[in-house]
C-alpha cells in the first residue's frame, strides 16, 4: 500500500491514481496526512478494500511531505561502514542519535533556502512508527513500523560541526526545509525484501551516493528496539537511518550544494525527490557569536 499527502489531504496511491480518504471513507478516515497513524491498523484493512477504477491521476506536484508533523524525528549517524570509514570514525558499539526538529520537514519536490555555509546531501530511508512502541524487542520491530518513505537528511557543516564536542548536530541538520521526505509512504509487504532497499543520490547529474538498506549496521527494528527501551515512541514518529558514503563534505574537492544545484534522491520502490535551492538572504548563524564582526 503507498499512501501520499496531496494539497494537505491523505490519498491512497495506485497505477499513477490518488483516492482521497475522507471522501472514499465517507468520514471514517480523516483528511490530514498527520492523523491516520494513530489508527493505522484499523485504516489499512479498509485500504485493501479501495476501488481504483474512477480514481482521477495523482497530482505529482501537488505532492507534500507524507507525514507532515512527526512528534519525534530519531537520526542516526554513521549507520554505514562505508559511511563511518570516509568520515574518519570508529565503528560504532551503539547507535549515534540526534535529532532533526520536527518545523525542518518539507515535502518531495519543495524549494530550500540555502542558509550559506557548507550544506550537503545524506539520502536515507526514513522509517515511519505506525503504533505506540515502548520497551519493544528486536524481532517485534518492524510490527511497529507503518512503512518507509525516503529523506535527506540535509546538513550544514560549519553549523554541525562548530564548537567541542559532541558539536551541533540536531541544530546544523534543522534549518527550515532541512528535512524533505517523500513522495509517498510504501508499507513493507511492497518490497522483495524490506531490510535491502536502494537509495540513492544525484547532485546535478552527478551519481554522488549509493547504497542498499541490507548495508546498516543497526537495521530498522534493532533502531526500534534500542530508541524504545529508552523513550516511548508514538505513531507518525520518523527513524532517519542513517547516510552511506560519498557525501559531499569529505570529498577531496568538497562537492557541497551551491543554489544552481538540483538534487535528486531516489528510493527503490519508494520513487524520486528533486529539490532546488535559492540563496538566502540572512546571515548565518554563526555571524551572530563572530568576534570579527563588531565595527
Ligand atoms: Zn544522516
Amino acid at each position: 500500500m503507498r499512501v501520499a499527502n496531496q494539497s494537505g489531504r491523505l490519498v491512497l496511491v495506485a497505477d499513477g491514481r490518488a483516492v482521497d480518504v475522507e471522501t472514499a471513507s465517507s468520514g471514517r478516515f480523516a483528511a490530514d496526512p498527520q492523523q491516520v497513524f494513530e489508527c493505522w491498523d484499523e485504516f489499512v484493512s479498509w485500504a485493501r478494500t479501495v476501488d481504483f477504477s474512477t480514481a482521477p491521476p495523482l497530482i505529482e506536484s501537488e505532492l507534500r511531505a507524507p507525514v507532515p508533523r512527526p512528534g519525534q524525528i530519531f537520526a542516526v549517524g554513521v549507520n554505514y561502514a562505508d559511511h563511518v570509514e570516509e568520515s574518519g570514525l570508529e565503528l560504532p558499539d551503539t547507535p549515534f542519535v540526534f535529532t532533526k526538529f520536527p518545523a525542518s520537514i518539507t515535502g518531495p519536490f519543495d524549494t530550500i533556502e540555502h542558509p550559506g555555509g557548507s550544506v550537503d546531501f545524506e539520502v536515507e530511508l526514513v522509517a515511519v512508527i505506525g503504533k505506540d512502541a515502548h520497551h519493544v524487542p528486536a524481532d517485534r520491530g518492524w510490527d511497529h513500523i507503518a512503512g518507509v518513505t525516503l529523506g535527506q537528511d540535509l546538513s550544514e557543516r560549519e553549523l554541525q560541526l562548530s564548537g567541542p564536542p559532541p558539536q551541533q548536530f540536531s541544530l546544523g541538520k534543522s534549518f527550515a526545509g532541512f528535512t524533505p521526505i517523500g513522495p509517498v509512504l510504501v508499507t513493507a509487504d511492497e518490497f522483495a525484501d524490506r531490510d535491502d532497499i536502494e537509495v540513492s543520490t544525484v547532485l546535478s547529474g552527478e551519481l554522488m551516493q549509493h547504497s542498499r538498506t541490507r548495508h546498516l549496521i543497526f537495521p530498522i527494528p534493532v533502531l526500534v528496539s534500542y530508541l524504545s527501551s529508552i523513550v516511548p515512541l508514538r505513531p507518525g514518529d520518523l527513524i532517519f537511518t542513517g547516510t552511506p558514503s560519498g557525501i559531499g563534505f569529505t570529498r577531496d574537492p568538497k562537492r557541497l550544494i551551491g543554489a544552481d544545484d538540483e538534487l535528486v534522491s531516489r528510493a527503490e520502490g519508494i520513487g524520486e525527490m528533486r529539490h532546488r535551492f535559492v540563496v538566502g538572504t540572512r546571515p548565518h548563524p554563526l555571524s551572530l557569536f563572530s568576534k570579527t564582526t563588531a565595527g
